[in-house]
């Protein structure tokens, strides 16, 4: 349980627990407010999973690959008033045992599976599969995913890459996490929908950087370590770890999925010609391949002899690594419930962001979501 948050001599307006990217924007709202603000955070960097590596010069994405997109103008000129956004478009790639296949689902991809020329032709195709299936009603993400795009995209592209994604299988898991990913009958391979899309020229960095210029953090400890002394030191707290650590895993844990990443430096100038390649059979252990360079083109180290490659392996994530991906089916919901009860009633702390919402958020939702929260909440007690 959280310890008692003294009030009268805390030293600071708000602790903030992890300096992702919810707590990092909690920290910048507050301290322009004329807040206090320490952010601690247990890694020996700043940033959470948007941090970059310098390799070779190369801006490694270290915890994954990050490509902000939003349709939310304030937060698009939020985050650019730290960084100026360069106008990278992720357009993935598939790899189905040795054949290409464009990414989101769009004319190129269904004249790639079927060799059909025009929207209709593909959407006739779609929907005779739709219809041999049997699906009325989508109940699971296999389901979801046949009524969208048909029977032979779902098995080329999408059953065996989200088994290995999410180590379950399609039926078990929610029809959302599909709908995630934009169906489109233009020859148009952004994977977005969004208005506006890009990396910060000169890596995530910086904008962590902009976010935290001129507040107080430390690296490197643990909360849970001593959390009643640093619970002392302010008057609220925001938590932005995992929920069911901070309640001591008292209605069990939630489950979450980690990336393991296999990062090689390699003597060649362009290895796959792109940022992403999914690799979406089982042939390959590892769900894609992130050349990292690609995602800054008008950097200069775009045109050294060297790149740098992630293989991305997924797996359940246990104590010891980094938790990444909530997995939202019904059983981890239904333990969530209970957790977040408990939350609404500890007044004095804002749980924020993907591990303390238990929730498959986007970079630009958790800035909003946090824009909205520190309106809400910014009342010191
Ligand atoms: N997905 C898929 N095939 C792909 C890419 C994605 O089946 O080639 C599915 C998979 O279930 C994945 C979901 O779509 O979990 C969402 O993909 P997204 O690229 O949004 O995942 P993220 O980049 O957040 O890992």
């Amino acid at each position: 349980m959280a310890g008692t948050i003294q009030t009268k001599y805390s030293h600071y307006d708000y602790l903030i627990v992890g300096s992702g990217l919810y707590g990092a924007t909690f920290a910048n709202l507050a301290a322009k407010a004329g807040k206090k603000c320490l952010v601690i955070d247990k890694r020996t960097q700043l940033g959470g999973n948007i941090y970059c590596e310098d390799v070779e010069g190369i801006h490694v994405h270290k915890y994954g690959a990050h490509i902000f997109h939003t349709s939310n103008k304030k937060v698009w000129d939020f985050v650019n008033s730290f960084v100026p956004f360069n106008r990278y478009t992720n357009s993935p790639v598939a790899n189905f045992r040795g054949k290409l296949f464009n990414l989101p689902f769009n004319m190129n991809t269904f004249y790639q599976m079927w060799g059909v020329t025009t929207p209709a032709a593909a959407m006739a195709k779609i929907e005779q599969q739709k219809k041999e299936s049997g699906v009325t009603e989508p109940k699971n993400l296999e389901e979801q995913a046949i009524s969208l795009v048909g029977r032979d995209i779902y098995e080329t592209l999408i059953k065996e890459y989200t088994e290995k994604q999410w180590g379950r299988k399609c039926t078990e898991l929610p029809s959302f996490i599909i709908k995630r990913l934009p169906v489109r009958f233009t020859f148009d391979n952004n994977y977005f929908n969004d208005a506006y899309q890009g990396i910060p020229i000169g890596g995530y960095n910086r904008l962590v950087d902009g976010l935290l210029a001129g507040i107080e953090t430390k690296t490197n400890v643990d909360y849970f370590a001593d959390r009643e002394k640093w619970n002392g030191m302010a008057k609220k707290i925001v938590f932005t770890g995992k929920i069911d650590e901070f309640f001591g895993y008292k209605f069990g844990k939630l489950e979450y999925r980690t990336v393991r990443f296999e990062t090689e430096t390699l003597d060649v100038q362009n290895f796959q010609g792109n940022a992403v390649v999914n690799y979406t059979s089982h042939d390959e252990p590892f769900t894609r391949i992130i050349e990292h360079k690609h995602f800054e083109p008008e950097n200069p180290f775009y045109q050294q002899s060297k790149t740098v490659i992630s293989k991305e392996y997924s797996t359940e994530w246990h104590d010891g690594v980094e938790p990444f991906y909530p997995v939202n089916d019904a059983k981890n919901a239904e333990v969530y419930k209970k957790y977040r009860e408990l939350a609404e009633t500890q007044s004095k702390v804002i749980f924020g962001g993907r591990l303390a919402e238990y929730k498959y958020y986007d970079m630009d939702d958790v800035i909003e979501k946090c824009m909205k929260d520190w309106e809400e909440k910014n009342v010191i007690f």
